[in-house]
């Protein structure tokens, strides 16, 4: 491999660079990323930027060291083998990485609406979360909850619209989603509820209540950013799909991120993760198997939030079906954990407790077994049971 090019100049993109480097790679590198900004981290967008609390979350890496030819302000249109077209000509390559994210889902309608995907979007969202701004945000999963969090913080009238019957009922199911309901407080929490269309001044139900707002933001999820290889030879399906190795089904061509869905060894599953922790580690194992080494990406997937105060934490991956047990009641700190049919863990989910989290991911990760006796009990902790 002489020329690598990685499209994609989020985390995963420039991770992937700093992973070929890393072992070695002396060739060409050039990395092309839709966006005019240098490589930056987004969970603190919804986060400390939003808050007033940081301006920028810059990867801390040195491009110049890495010797990457780095092409921002450069959109990825097609992908033929061996090329890859660009808004600014062909790029030819004989070593490709996917590593474009994922793009999020607007509301129907024609008033304005925010969403928050980039650095830009949050400072523009920063600047019209003012005191007494009537706020709706469709969607309470974990960009909505957050943003919620932080627009509640700058004083605004918070109503959150959301679709299913608890707030992260997507994400974790109604029965804990419900736990967090509470933590709504003084906030206009609409359960069952969709936005139809945004309007001039607001939103319109469906069921034709008109909700007026000042800013309205849509937190409704997001979708692999593939469209530009629509007509590529390459297997798409929820994403880029990928070996356990991350190799895609084109040759010399790897996918890393929240784009692609990797087949897990240990859940025996097609997964695609929208999480840092993903990003942020899988692009050593793309590395070296774009270099032709044998590397397998099987971790146990973690994510965080911060939302109205608390840290929420999960690890695993829970298909429907399994059982699910609470280590301690829905005030204060608390833990959900999902076990299988043989009573091994297939998942943690922790609202303050950050040692279930970090003990729960290694018993997830060695598959051992859990007595759900002693595992009800908040006291024992999760590695003694
Ligand atoms: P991205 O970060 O999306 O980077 C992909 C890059 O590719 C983008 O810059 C995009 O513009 C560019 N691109 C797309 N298409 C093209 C193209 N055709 N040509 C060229 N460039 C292209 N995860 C957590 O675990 N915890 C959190 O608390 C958390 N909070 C989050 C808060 C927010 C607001 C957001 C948006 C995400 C959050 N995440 C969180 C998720 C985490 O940030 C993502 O999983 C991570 O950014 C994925 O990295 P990536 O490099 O795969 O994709």
């Amino acid at each position: 491999v002489d020329h690598v090019v990685v499209v994609g100049a989020g985390l995963a993109g420039v991770r992937t660079v700093e992973a070929l480097r890393g072992r070695g790679f002396g060739g060409t590198i050039t990395l092309v990323g839709r966006e005019r900004h240098r490589p930056y981290d987004r969970p603190p967008l919804t986060k400390s930027v939003l808050l007033g609390e940081s301006d920028t979350t810059f990867v801390d890496t040195d491009l110049a060291a890495l010797r990457v030819a780095f092409r921002p302000g450069v959109s990825a249109t097609a992908l033929r083998p061996g090329a890859v077209e660009t808004t600014e000509g062909e790029l030819r390559y004989d070593g490709l990485v996917i590593a474009t994210g994922a793009d999020p889902v607007r509301l129907p309608g024609d008033g304005p609406q925010h969403v928050l995907r980039t650095l830009d979007d949050a400072h523009e969202l920063r600047a019209a979360l003012v005191p007494g701004a009537r706020v709706v945000v469709a969607g309470a999963g974990w960009v909505g909850a957050e943003v919620a969090t932080a627009a509640r913080r700058a004083g605004c009238a918070v109503t959150v619209v959301e679709a299913g019957p608890a707030p992260l009922a997507t994400a974790v199911g109604p029965e804990i989603g419900a736990r967090t309901e509470r933590w709504y407080d003084g906030v206009d929490l609409r359960l069952g509820s969709m936005v139809h269309s945004v309007e001039e001044g607001g939103v319109e139900l469906v069921g034709g209540e008109f909700l007026d707002a000042h800013v309205v933001v849509a937190g409704i999820g997001v979708r692999p950013a593939v469209q530009w290889l629509a007509d590529a030879d390459l297997d798409l399906h929820n994403g880029v799909v990928v070996d356990e190795h991350l190799r895609a089904s084109l040759p010399g061509t790897v996918a890393v991120g929240d784009c692609a869905a990797w087949w897990s060894r240990r859940f025996q599953d097609r997964l695609r993760v929208e999480h840092w922790d993903t990003a942020l580690n899988a692009p050593e194992v793309a590395a070296a198997s774009l270099l032709g080494e044998d590397a397998v990406y099987d971790p146990v997937p973690y994510f965080w939030s911060e939302q109205f105060g608390h840290m929420v934490q999960y690890a695993g991956h829970h298909p429907a079906g399994e059982r699910l047990l609470y280590r301690g009641g829905s005030e204060g700190k608390w833990s959900a954990v999902w076990l299988r049919g043989d009573d091994s863990l297939a998942a943690v989910f922790a609202v303050d407790r950050p040692r279930d989290l970090v003990q729960g991911r290694r018993i997830i990760g060695a598959g051992s077994r859990l007595d759900a006796e002693r595992l009800v009990d908040p006291d024992v902790p999760l590695r003694d049971c």
